[in-house]
């Protein structure tokens, strides 16, 4: 394979790198098996490289005025809009989803650089007194300092402005390790953050194939202070034993396993779209993804026919051709992966509705498939699936449903629609996740703190909520002066 670079290598320190004992490696079109571009493997020491930047360039960042590094942040919003459709070329040639949803994540990704922009400027404190009356404390908010974020392929642009966007805002430096499956956009959004006026030292970016050795050297190192992560919850818990270490403030968007309860006397017609967008978007590889469907038995069958009728109508193909409603998985694991979880199923009783097959590649293709009347023990229930296969399970009282709902290790994203909007957000509050979607299958926006509780991860991003991740609490007391 003869590829030239995709980038000039690693970014540390304002500059880009590519150190001449490295490996390389190849990133890869999930919908052709083509190589689109080499990168550096970079390793521990390029890692604590990397942290030597970050630690270095912390204080001056620190004291940058916020209304400086809101501006440069605005400027990268802007830029990352202008560069929309390069940007979603690269997302869809390194992970595969359709064109029209690569802009989309674009929209989304860039809104949290203009949303943490705004936040940047509005961090503040406060000032109060003791009850005794005799001393004033000034509590401020200063950033944690160098932060190591660490990204997953399904959303290869918005997992990134998702941390870079709250950490820069509030004056944290930091080290990027994205996913090696899909590290061309990240070159990118680092090169767009480099032209509006970011520092040098203040992000730097590290592509590897050994992100345990990476992680273990930065992780092992007092000079960082916090880590951010997004991925499965089993490297979310090595890596939280890890961070144990240092003490580090973690937050960790962790995997997920969504309920869509559609209630009796619900809308199906409504259920059913929103079933399309929280099944379907990004072929079911994202952490939101409705993983299995509860229908109250008098609209299971009504719901089973109509989505699958929804699902069969699909188009199947690589992400940038035109009319492209599903792209490939990520990998021939992911495929194998998803037929396992069918076959699963079906040998414990369920029914085949639609799909359930590999589609012949080049490419990592699976028909999107739904399944009817899956009983509980089947993997498709319990795991998180990560793809295009919907299964349907009944149930016949509100109590049975929430115990449903709630029969897993995770609580990430939910989704309820209900015979009115109330019945649904009653629902919604019985159930142990951290996003519920109440009459809409996407529940995901820059202004709103996104997060998960039990295994599904700690902290939030977005929101107001998003900046205080990355912000310490500090009061200086002091005694009230008495009058002369
Ligand atoms: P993953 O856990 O395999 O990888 C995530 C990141 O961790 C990648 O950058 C990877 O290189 C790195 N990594 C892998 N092994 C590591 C190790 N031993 N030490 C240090 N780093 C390591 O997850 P993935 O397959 O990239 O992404 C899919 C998972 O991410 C799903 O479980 C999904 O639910 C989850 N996810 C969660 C959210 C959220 O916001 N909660 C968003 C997107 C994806």
């Amino acid at each position: 394979m003869d590829l030239t670079p995709a980038t000039s290598g690693i970014y540390i320190d304002g500059r880009w790198r590519w150190p001449a004992d490295r490996d390389e490696f190849v990133v890869s079109d999930p919908a052709t098996g083509e190589g689109l571009a080499r990168l550096v493997d970079g390793t521990a020491e390029d890692a604590l490289a990397a942290l030597d930047a970050a630690s270095a360039a912390q204080r001056e960042w620190a004291a940058t005025p916020a209304r400086r590094r809101a501006e440069i942040l605005r400027r990268a919003f802007e830029m990352i809009l202008e560069r929309g459709e390069q940007l979603a070329a690269t997302i869809t040639a390194e992970m595969g989803k359709s064109l029209a949803e690569a802009r989309s994540e674009v929209g989304y990704g860039a809104e949290f650089l203009r949303w943490f922009a705004e936040e940047a400027v509005r961090i503040g404190g406060r000032t109060t007194q003791t009850p005794e009356g005799t001393a004033m404390v000034q509590v401020t908010r200063r950033p944690v300092g160098p932060c190591y974020l660490v990204t997953p392929w399904n959303f290869p642009l918005a997992m990134i402005t998702r941390k870079v966007g709250p950490a820069l805002a509030a004056g944290c430096t930091v080290v990027v390790k994205p996913a090696d499956l899909t590290p061309l956009t990240a070159l990118r959004v680092v090169e767009i953050l480099e032209e509006s006026g970011v520092p040098a030292g203040v992000v730097n970016l590290l592509t590897t194939t050994d992100p345990a050795a990476v992680s273990g050297a930065l992780l092992a190192d007092p000079r960082l202070r916090k880590m951010s992560f997004t991925g499965s919850t089993a490297v979310g818990r090595l890596l939280l034993r890890e961070a144990a270490g240092q003490v580090l403030r973690c937050s960790m968007e962790l995997g997920g396993n969504a309920p869509f309860v559609v209630m009796e006397g619900a809308d199906v017609d409504a259920a059913v779209e929103g079933a399309m967008a929280a099944k379907f978007r990004n072929v079911g590889q994202a952490c939101t993804a409705a993983n299995r469907f509860h229908v109250h038995d008098s609209l299971a069958e009504e719901f089973a026919q109509a989505l699958a009728a929804r699902a069969a109508a699909l188009r199947i193909g690589p992400g940038s051709a035109a009319g492209t409603d599903l792209g490939p998985l990520i990998s021939e694991a992911a495929v194998q992966r998803n037929l396992a979880i069918v076959e699963d199923a079906l040998e414990r009783g369920a029914r085949l509705v639609t799909g359930g097959r590999r589609v012949e590649g080049p490419g990592h293709f699976l028909e999107p498939t739904v399944l009817a009347d899956v009983p509980w023990g089947s993997r498709a229930l319990s795991e998180e699936i990560f793809g295009p296969v919907a299964p349907i399970a009944r149930f016949g009282s509100v109590e049975q449903a929430i115990a449903d709902a709630n029969a897993t290790e995770y609580g990430l994203a939910s989704y309820v629609y209900g015979p009115t909007l109330e019945a649904g957000h009653a629902f919604s509050h019985e159930i142990e996740a951290g996003m519920v979607g109440v009459d809409t299958g996407l529940v995901s926006n820059a202004a709103a703190p996104f997060g998960g509780v039990k295994s599904s991860g700690l902290g939030r991003e977005g929101g107001v909520e998003g900046i205080a991740e990355y912000l310490a609490t500090q009061y200086a007391a002091s005694p009230i002066p008495a009058l002369p």
